[in-house]
């Protein structure tokens, strides 16, 4: 069975051609009554039944016309299947009439009569067969009442002559099928690929627009990234240049040093959002779920812009809930300080509310974030969520955001497997939401806290840093050697196996991903490994550092649980990264420990660059 919209738009074809061909067959078969009634006139047997025959002839030709008339004016009124069916009746009392005449031939004295009307008969069938062919129904009611009373006839007349003519005759109705059963197959062929040439111009033409939106997007996200990028390089450039002056007086300096150091922090904070983004979009972000009580996740939020939302005179409430979700704590705090950072922005007066809802009779339920702040415009609901969109900030003022939080919310909530939603109205605040699933209370395994409150001291700990970039491993040393690890710099494997051979024995390796001979860090750190389990340490903590974003082996990696952490990174999240994994060498959380690094710690380390490099 063909599938349905195949089988339909046969049919419509169909119809267009059988009915296409009805204004001529009109004429044919008046020209045919005519012939008929001439051929008859000198000697017509049965009168009254001869005029009978007619009478319906004309009429069925005449109905014939007005079927036709109706498709042309009401082409939608039936189903094509419908139309067809009407058609195929069409023909059988149409050509009834002329099929079953031949019976007044062989009453007649006349012994031409019969093949003179045989003739006729083979014509209208060569006819049936040009117009009607194409449609099993329509040409087998037609050909049937053709043909089978004359080839009846001619046989039952038992001479040889009559005999030869009635399996002629027989002959032509079973090629004539045969013929007219390729013909519809051909014909269903050609539909067929016009149906699929249809189909494919349809859907290149739907991937032609998706390209050229995703384009116009790209364009559009270039633009912008280009000029938020090149506003900071910019100043930095000129402040350089300022400290080369050397009139100016040695406080001047320091201010200019300042500014620089401010303008490499946005330089950075902006870098961080994009390869966030860029990190999302090629899904090396793991998901780590756990069980745990969402107050927690609330205060920790809650606190970090409770100053901010003050400074402005706006009111943040936390609603108090005493519900376990099980979810990624980590991906969820960037989503809500996100979420958070917007309503405190987009707000002059009034409150932020951030709270939980349970959803019916469903265990889970939803995060909302809610302001009564200046709203977005419906036609900006979606326009907001695409990348480096601003809806009110044509100059492109950094101080103003760069348009990333919300690209960066949405994709967050559905790599979590929810949605996000939004409802705002412009002047009367917006509300975001999104669901969680329900935790389970009996598998809370720790405060969201202990991690840092609880970190591991990284004072004393060995630290063996694999990188071929000698710049990168001075700069890594000197870092690490300020937090009191006690550091061993090395180039490549060789070296990394030489030290453990000088007993120096990690409690982490580094390891740069692209190393010099054509390694990467993940084969290095496959070697280093081996070497320190046959020494009997096999619980080190290895950590790989990039700046790759989309390569199939680190994609491998990621969700084979390596812990991977992406250039260019910070000083903050480096320690917190190392805290993590040395608290819990066996979890694979190292990129939700650097996501959660980059919410820097009151207090924590400076910023500081491991070179984009690598
Ligand atoms: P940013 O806030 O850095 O500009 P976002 O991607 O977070 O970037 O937001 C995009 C745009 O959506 C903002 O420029 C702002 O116009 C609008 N927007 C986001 N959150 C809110 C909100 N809570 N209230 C009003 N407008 C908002």
């Amino acid at each position: 069975m063909r599938a349905d919209p195949i089988q339909r738009a046969i049919d419509e074809d169909l119809v267009r051609v059988l009915y296409a061909q009805d204004p001529i067959a009109f004429f044919t078969h008046w020209f045919s009554i005519a012939l008929l009634v001439a051929l008859y006139w000198v000697d017509m047997p049965y009168p009254q039944r001869f005029a009978a025959c007619f009478i319906f002839y004309s009429l069925a030709n005449c109905a014939g016309l007005v079927l036709w008339m109706c498709h042309r004016r009401w082409p939608g009124a039936l189903q094509p299947r419908v139309w067809i069916y009407l058609h195929a009746l069409r023909n059988a009392l149409l050509y009834a009439a002329p099929g079953l005449a031949i019976w007044f031939a062989f009453q007649s004295a006349h012994t031409n009569l019969p093949l003179l009307h045989t003739v006729l008969i083979v014509t209208l069938a060569a006819g049936v067969f040009m117009s009607n062919g194409f449609d099993v129904v329509n040409f087998s009611t037609s050909i049937a009442f053709l043909l089978l009373p004359a080839i009846v006839l001619h046989f039952g007349v038992h001479t040889f002559d009559r005999t030869i003519l009635a399996i002629v005759l027989a002959f032509f109705f079973g090629a004539i099928n045969v013929y007219a059963l390729s013909y519809r197959k051909l014909f269903q062929r050609v539909v067929q690929a016009r149906i699929d040439q249809q189909t494919l111009a349809e859907s290149l033409a739907a991937q032609k627009l998706v390209a050229e939106e995703a384009s116009l997007a790209k364009t559009r996200f270039f633009a912008a990234a280009s000029h938020d990028l090149r506003q900071p390089l910019h100043a930095i450039g000129l402040l350089a240049a300022s400290l080369n002056d050397p009139a100016a007086a040695p406080t001047q300096h320091a201010k200019t040093a300042d500014h620089i150091v401010n303008n490499v922090e946005a330089l950075n904070q902006l870098f961080n959002q994009v390869l966030d983004l860029a990190r999302l979009e090629s899904g090396v972000t793991q998901v780590i779920r756990l069980h745990f009580l969402l107050s927690e996740l609330f205060d920790r939020v809650g606190n970090q812009y409770w100053p901010q939302a003050a400074a402005k005179g706006l009111a943040l409430r936390i609603a108090p809930t005493a519900a376990v979700v099980h979810g990624d704590p980590v991906l969820l705090e960037r989503i809500l300080s996100n979420l958070l950072s917007n309503a405190v922005r987009y707000t002059e007066s009034g409150a932020i509310w951030m709270g939980f809802r349970r959803s019916g009779r469903r265990a889970g339920g939803y995060i909302e974030v809610r302001d009564s702040g200046i709203g977005i415009p419906p036609d900006e609901h979606k326009r907001i969520f695409e990348e480096f969109y601003q809806v009110a900030n044509p100059q492109r003022d950094a101080r103003q955001g760069h348009g990333l939080g919300l690209p960066t919310v949405k994709r967050l909530v559905e790599l979590l497997g929810a949605e996000l939603h939004l409802r705002s109205v412009p002047g009367r605040g917006s509300v975001f939401r999104f669901t969680v699933d329900a935790g389970d209370p009996a598998r809370i395994v720790a405060g969201l806290d202990t991690a840092a409150s609880g970190a591991p001291a990284v004072v004393g700990r060995r630290v063996l840093c694999i990188d071929d970039e000698p710049a990168i491993l001075e700069g890594l040393s000197s870092l690490l050697g300020r937090w009191g690890c006690i550091v061993r710099g090395v180039r490549d494997e060789n070296e990394a196996l030489l030290a453990l051979d000088d007993g120096f024995m990690p409690d982490a390796v580094l390891c740069d991903y692209q190393l010099a001979n054509h390694r990467t860090g993940a084969q290095a750190l496959a070697v280093v490994r081996d070497a320190l389990r046959r020494r009997g340490r096999s619980h080190v903590v290895t950590l790989l550092i990039t700046g790759d974003m989309a390569s199939a082996e680190l994609q491998a990696l990621a969700s084979a649980g390596i812990p991977v952490l992406h250039k260019p990174v910070t000083a903050a999240r480096l320690r917190r990264t190392l805290e993590m994994l040395w608290q819990q060498p066996d979890l694979p959380l190292v990129l939700a420990a650097s996501a959660q690094a980059e919410q820097e710690a009151p207090g924590g380390a400076p910023h500081a660059m491991l070179g984009p490099q690598g």
